[in-house]
Formats: structure tokens, sequence, C-alpha cells
């Protein structure tokens, strides 16, 4: 039998490097390995690096508008694919096809983003700030840079970062997740049939050994993470140690307060949704409902309800709800989050523990579960449990549930579902999280206004994509000129002032 083997992308080719190192991809909807993902050596990653090198000068070279023309070809060519693309996400991630169409989608948005380069990277100009003196500023590009992705959106998070970085001029090498790689070949292909030259962009398979050799490699000189909080602290604080730009988002505890005058069959919608879409594997679901005075008991029932008829299905059919867990380890460990939760006192009113689908008994299925009664000193209110489980915690009044929030170590995502316009606008300026939604579940930035959380959510300063991403993928120059006919006779011993 012949292994499919998902290798490295580097200088315009697939190659299997120079590690013998390999781990099992699987269909997480029938348990079975589709492929065997190749892990980087140190080895592997110095070639990525120089192939990214090689490549620089010439392109940091390229006007921004030519940059951006290629830019807009290979928009051209994902929007072609995306279908293909959603399917290779499904086959191995498991969120069911309709919802990995969306993250093409959201990918397309910051592709499109990028094709303005030429706008975004316009710099300014001061005439005279002193006579015969003119200043202006302007932004470069870094160099090779760095992209370290989670497995949740193995299309998605990469597109946050690779298409701004390369149309800002640097060259970019990616470190997918090894748990779903096979997406990265395909938009590598995409980026060479586009037209863009061989080392701009390059990815590297693996896992610590890989992440670990960017993070140490002198002609590396930013790092943009996307994942668990855990690896984003240790990120953030090695890639500082080698003198490294890093933004590193983590994980989450999203929010959902809602309010007693809130339209609460809209709630209902928009808490399924947020809870159990993609299977809870989203850092922005919400995964936990805030209800306030009576919402509860009104509620919940419904909510159970609903849980327990969840179309749970092989993501490849359509009108699949929400697909399988990513792994059998995550299965395990959302499991062992379930018992944790019944252990210290939770009501556990949907149990999603054992759930089979026919004709799929070896994927990783696991039901939509549903908590109520739960209190800020419980695990499962405290932890990320990263999967279809959705926690109640009950409030006596909005203070209360805007206290709870700002309390939380995380702060990703949050919302607020209410009709009441100044209970709307106390939370959204007193809310200690990145990103708000009012009666909105899911409120994910659109491309230009930049994706970031706060707290133990975003180590670093500059969100993902937007302007923000922008200034992260340059740094600033400022230029001040004159020429020889303004220039007053004499050496100038004091600092120099306008005149
Ligand atoms: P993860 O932290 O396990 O892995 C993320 C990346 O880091 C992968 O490429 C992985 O190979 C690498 N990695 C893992 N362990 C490492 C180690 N010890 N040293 C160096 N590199 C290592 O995350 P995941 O399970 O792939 O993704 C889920 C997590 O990502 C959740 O916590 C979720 O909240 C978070 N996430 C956050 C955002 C955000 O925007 N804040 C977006 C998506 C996912």
């Amino acid at each position: 039998m012949t292994i499919n083997y998902i290798d490295h992308y580097v200088a315009g080719q697939r190659i299997s490097g120079d590690s013998s190192r390999a781990q099992p991809v699987y269909n997480p909807a029938t348990g079975q390995v589709t492929g065997q993902v190749r892990l980087a050596s140190q080895t592997d990653v110095k070639g990525a690096v120089a192939a990214a090198k090689a490549a620089f000068p010439a392109w940091a070279a390229m006007p921004p508008l030519h940059r951006a023309r290629l830019m807009n070809n290979f928009l051209q060519l994902v929007r072609a694919n995306k279908e293909k693309l959603a399917h290779a996400i499904t086959a191995e991630h498991g969120k069911v096809f309709t919802d990995a169409c969306g993250e093409v989608e959201r990918g397309i948005d910051i592709i499109e983003f990028a094709c303005g380069i030429p706008q975004l990277l316009k710099g300014d100009y001061t005439e005279q700030v002193s006579t015969g003196i003119d200043n202006w500023t302007t932004r470069q590009p870094l160099g090779v840079v760095a992209g370290i992705t989670p497995f949740n959106f193995p299309v998605m998070v990469p597109m946050w970062m690779f298409p701004v970085a390369i149309a800002a001029g640097n060259t970019f090498i990616l470190k997918p997740s090894p748990t779903d790689p096979t997406p990265s070949l395909l938009y590598a292909d995409l980026m060479k049939e586009a037209g863009f030259p061989d080392g701009v962009f390059n990815v590297v398979q693996g896992d610590k050994e890989a992440v670990d050799a960017l993070l140490a490699h002198p002609d590396v000189h930013a790092l943009s993470f996307v994942g668990s909080t855990p690896i984003a602290n240790y990120i953030y604080e090695t890639g500082a140690h080698f003198g490294k730009r890093v933004q590193a988002l983590g994980g989450a505890k999203n929010h959902m307060l809602v309010m007693p005058d809130a339209d609460l069959d809209k709630t209902i919608d928009a808490l399924m949704g947020a809870a159990y879409g993609s299977a809870g594997e989203r850092c922005m679901a919400i995964s936990v409902a805030v209800l306030v005075g009576d919402v509860a008991d009104k509620i919940i029932p419904e909510l159970a309800v609903r849980a327990r008829n969840l179309k749970i299905k092989n993501g490849t059919e359509l009108d699949a709800e929400m697909g399988p867990i990513v792994t059998a380890a995550a299965q395990q460990r959302i499991t062992t989050y379930i018992e944790k939760g019944i252990e210290e006192g939770a009501t556990l009113v949907v149990d999603g523990r054992g759930y089979q689908v026919d004709g799929h008994e070896g994927g990783f299925w696991l039901g939509g579960t549903l908590f109520d009664h739960v209190t800020p000193d419980m695990t499962i209110y405290k932890e990320e449990i990263f999967g279809p489980v959705l926690v109640c915690v009950r409030a006596k009044d909005f203070a209360e549930g805007l206290e709870l929030i700002n309390n939380h170590e995380f702060g990703n995502g949050v919302s607020l579902f209410t009709r009441d316009g100044n209970i709307a606008r106390e939370f959204g300026r007193h809310v200690q999280v990145g990103m708000v939604g009012i009666n909105v579940p899911i409120p994910v930035p659109m491309a230009w206004h930049g994706f970031g959380g706060w707290k133990k959510s975003l180590f670093g300063d500059m969100h993902a994509y937007g302007e923000e991403g922008v200034r992260f993928y340059t740094k600033q120059k400022s230029i001040m000129q004159r020429w020889p006919e303004s220039i007053a006779k004499g050496a100038e011993f004091t600092m120099p002032v306008s005149q």
C-alpha cells in the first residue's frame, strides 16, 4: 500500500525533507488514518528559511502595485477552488462542509484586503519641517517572517497572516498544525499558479522541533502564532528572548450575557450555533451563557431539547449541523471535563458522552452537552474545554454578569443579548474583552478591522490582519531631506530646531 505523505513546500516544490519523522493524519468522522504528515527537522527549517531569505530582496523591491496584482490572481484562484479547499478541511478537521466553505470565505476576505496594499503602505509627508527641509515616513518589510497556526482553522487562520505579510513585501514560512496539514499544500500550489516567485511562500510541516527552530533562527524576523494560551505564552517569551517581533493569540472562554429583555427565541438560536457550531472548536465559540434574572428557567428547557436533537453526522453530509471531534485525544479531554463538571456539582442537563453515528463507529463523536448551575469556582467554568459543551451560569443582574466576565482570565470574544441601548452601551464601554458582539454571537471582525483578544487571549500588542497586521509586518522609517542650496554654512553644535 502506498502511503500518502503530506510534504513540505519550499522554493516552489513539494519536498520530503531531511527528517524521517512523520505522524498519522486522521479522518475524524471514520477514525481512519488517511496520511502521514512529515515532521520537519532543524535542517528542514534552515532550508526553508534560506529559500525565503533568497527570495526576499527581489520580492521586497517589486512595486506594491505589482505584488497586489499577483495577490489578485491568488484571490481569483482561491475563489475558484473554494469547494476543494472546504472538502480538504472537512476530511481532516471534521467540521461540516458548509461551515468549511464559510471558513474559506473568511480567508478570502483577508486576501481581498491584502490586494489594497498600495494604499495601505502609503506613507505620510511633511513639506518644510524646517526651512528647506522635508520629512516623510515610509513602512518597509521585515524580511523572512513565519506563522504557526492551530488545527481549528487550517485555511482561515494562515490567511490572517500570509496574504498581508507577503503583500507588504515579506517572504513567509507557514508551520501549520500537523492535525490537518493538507489544505496548506493546496493553497501553496495556488500561490505558485498565481505567479508568486518561488520562495515567497513556504510551508514547513511539523511539531515543536520545527517551531523551536523557527524561534531560534536569526533570519526569522517576526512570528505570528495562533493556538492555545500556554503555547502562545511560550512563543511570546521565547521569541522576545531571540529579539523577534511576536504576536501570539491564545485560548478563550467566551461568554454570552443574556438580559431578561432579549428576544429569547433569537437568543436560543444564537446560543445553539455559537456553542455547538464546529463542535465548539472555535476560538470565538460561546462556551458560557450568563443568564440574568429569570432567563435561565425560560430558555434552558428549550436549549436542552435543541442540544439533544442536533444533527451530528459526517461533515460531508450537507444537512449536518455538527461533525465529529478533531481527534480521539480531544474527545477524551472533553469527556474528562464533563466528568469533572459532574464531580464538582454542576447540573448535567444534556450528556453528550457515548454518542455514536451509525456506519461511523470508529469516528471521534460527542453529542452536544449542556450544564446548568455552574459557578465561577468550577473547573468547567475556569478552563477552556474547546468542545461542544455549553455551561450556564446564573446572575442576578447586569452588574453581576459583567463583573463575572471581567474577572475571567481570558478576554477573546464576548456577546450581549438585549434590547436596551443603554445597557448595550455600558457593556461595550466597560467589558474587558477584545471583541464584542451586541446581539451578535460570534463577533469575528471583518478583514479591515483586525482580530485580537485581551488578557490571556493575546500576547503582544498588535491584532492580526487589518491595519494592525500591516503595521506588524512592516517597520517604520522616517526620512529627512534637504539639498545643498538650503544648507546653512558652518557646523551646528546645538540641537537642530525648526528654523
Ligand atoms: P496548540 O496550541 O496545541 O497548537 C497550535 C500550534 O502550536 C500548532 O501549530 C502546534 O503544532 C504548535 N505547538 C503545539 N505544541 C507546541 C509546543 N509545545 N511548542 C511549540 N509549538 C507547539 O493549539 P490547537 O489545539 O492546534 O488549537 C486550539 C487552540 O487554539 C485553542 O486554545 C483555541 O482557543 C486557540 N485558538 C485561538 C485563536 C485566537 O484567535 N485567539 C484562534 C484559533 C484557535
